[in-house]
C-alpha cells in the first residue's frame, strides 16, 4: 500500500486524491486549515509547515510527498527531504517561490521574459523604471499568487503609490518590477517530467484572466506547430535545468510572435483542469505516476476543450450538465469573494461544437462576457 502525502489540501489535492484513487494509492494531507476540502477525500495533518512535530507525523505516514501549495516554506521541504523522497524538489520549488529567481533561470536557460529589475528601496524603484519606463508592474517577489501583492505603474508619477502600496514588503518578501507586456493572448504549458528524466507536455492551453484570477482556458490554443514546439521547448529546458519531478505550468506571454515566460508554477495548474476529460491522461494522474516513477500516461487531447472557472459561488450546474461534452467540478468549498469554488470543463470533438455549447451554457448562467473571448477565438479557427 503506497501513500502519497501532499502538502496543502486544496481543490489541487482533492482532484490528486480522486485521481490517484484507481491506482490503489492512499493520501495524507497536511494544511493549516482544518476544514481545507481535500480533507473531504483523504485523513488529514492539520498544523502549520513550519511545525516539526506536525511535519514528522506527515512524514513517519507517507512514501512519498508532494505539493498542492508552491509556498510550503523551503526549509520545511528540505526537512522532509531528509526523511522522504519529495517531488518536485527542494530547489525547484525554491526557484518558483521567487519571481526574481525564476526570472533570472528563465533568462539564462535563452528563455524570453519582460524586462525587470529588483528593488531594494525606492531608489532602485525610481532608477528601475527609468531604464524600464512606464507602465510596468511592481509585484511581491515571494507569495504573491492570483494577481495579489501586485501594482501596474501606468505612469511614471504612479511611483509613489506603488511604493506607498507595496514598500514596506521590500525587505521582508522582497520586490521586483517588470515591463508591462501588452500581449495579444496568454498561453501555458503544462508539462510532466518523470523520476528517469521521461517529459511529455499537453498541447498549449490560452488562457483567459479576470481582475488577475483565471476565468477560462481552451486548448488546443490557437497556434501553429512552430510556436507549440518553441513553448514545449521552453518547458523542456526549464524541467531538466531543476531536475523537475511532476507537472508544471509555464505561464507565457504572446507579443509579436515573442513568447515571454512570466511565471513557473512548479504543481499541477489550473490552466490544466481540462485534462481530466480533454486528454488521454490528465495531469493530476501523470503528476502521480512521475513522483512514484510510473510509466508517464499519453498527453494528447480528446477534440477541444474549455475549462471554465467558479469564482466566489457555484452557479447553477444544470445547463454543463445538460450538454453531452459537460463536466461539472464542485470542490466543496464554502462561497467567498475571490475564491476558486470550482469549475466545469466542456469538451467537443469539433470546435464549431464546442463554441456553440459554450454560448448555450454562457447565455443560461448569466456569464456571456465569461464565455465570449473564448467563443471568438473558436470562431476564428
Ligand atoms: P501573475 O501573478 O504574475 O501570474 O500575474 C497575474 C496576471 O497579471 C497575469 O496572468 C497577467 O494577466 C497579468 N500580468 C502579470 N504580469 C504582467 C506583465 N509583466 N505584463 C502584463 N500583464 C501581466
Amino acid at each position: 500500500m503506497t501513500t502519497v502525502g501532499i502538502l496543502g489540501g486544496g481543490q489541487l489535492a482533492r482532484m490528486l486524491a480522486l485521481s490517484g484513487a484507481p491506482l490503489g494509492l492512499r493520501f495524507l494531507v497536511m494544511d493549516t486549515a482544518a476544514d481545507a476540502c481535500a480533507g473531504q477525500f483523504a485523513p488529514m495533518v492539520v498544523g502549520d509547515y513550519r511545525d516539526e512535530r506536525a511535519l514528522a507525523e506527515f512524514a513517519s505516514k507517507i512514501d512519498v510527498a508532494t505539493f498542492d501549495f508552491e509556498n510550503v516554506p523551503a526549509e520545511s521541504a528540505q526537512w522532509l527531504t531528509e526523511r522522504v523522497p519529495v517531488f518536485p524538489n527542494p530547489r525547484a520549488l525554491a526557484t518558483a517561490q521567487d519571481r526574481l529567481a525564476e526570472k533570472t533561470l528563465f533568462r539564462e536557460l535563452g528563455i524570453p521574459v519582460p524586462d525587470f529589475a529588483a528593488i531594494a528601496s525606492r531608489a532602485d524603484l525610481d532608477a528601475a523604471l527609468a531604464r524600464i519606463g512606464a507602465p510596468a508592474i511592481l509585484k511581491t517577489r515571494r507569495l504573491g499568487y492570483d494577481g495579489k501583492g501586485q501594482f501596474r505603474i501606468r505612469a511614471l508619477a504612479d511611483a509613489d503609490a506603488a511604493w506607498t502600496a507595496l514598500g514596506a514588503q521590500a525587505t521582508t518578501v522582497g520586490l521586483i518590477l517588470e515591463a508591462f507586456v501588452p500581449f495579444e493572448r496568454e498561453l501555458s504549458v503544462v508539462a510532466v517530467r518523470g523520476r528517469d528524466g521521461e517529459f511529455r507536455a499537453w498541447p498549449l492551453t490560452e488562457n483567459w484572466h479576470v481582475d488577475g484570477i483565471l476565468s477560462a482556458s481552451l486548448a488546443p490554443a490557437r497556434a501553429d506547430a512552430a510556436l507549440v514546439e518553441r513553448a514545449h521547448g521552453h518547458a523542456k529546458r526549464l524541467a531538466e535545468a531543476l531536475d523537475y519531478v511532476g507537472v508544471f505550468a509555464l505561464e507565457l506571454f504572446l507579443r509579436d510572435g515573442d513568447l515571454l515566460a512570466n511565471e513557473l508554477a512548479p504543481r499541477v495548474h489550473n490552466s490544466g483542469h481540462w485534462t481530466i476529460e480533454g486528454s488521454e491522461t490528465s495531469q493530476f494522474q501523470n503528476h502521480l505516476r512521475a513522483v512514484l516513477g510510473l510509466p508517464l500516461g499519453d498527453t494528447r487531447m480528446v477534440g477541444t476543450a474549455c475549462m471554465l472557472n467558479w469564482i466566489g459561488e457555484m452557479p447553477d450546474p444544470m445547463p454543463v450538465l445538460a450538454e453531452p461534452g459537460g463536466h461539472w467540478h464542485d470542490y466543496g468549498k464554502l462561497p467567498r469573494a475571490g475564491r476558486k469554488v470550482g469549475h466545469a470543463t466542456l469538451r467537443a470533438d469539433a470546435p464549431g461544437a464546442l463554441a456553440e455549447a459554450l454560448a448555450r451554457v454562457g447565455a443560461a448562467l448569466g456569464r456571456d462576457t465569461q464565455v465570449a473571448p473564448v467563443v471568438a477565438r473558436l470562431q476564428m479557427r
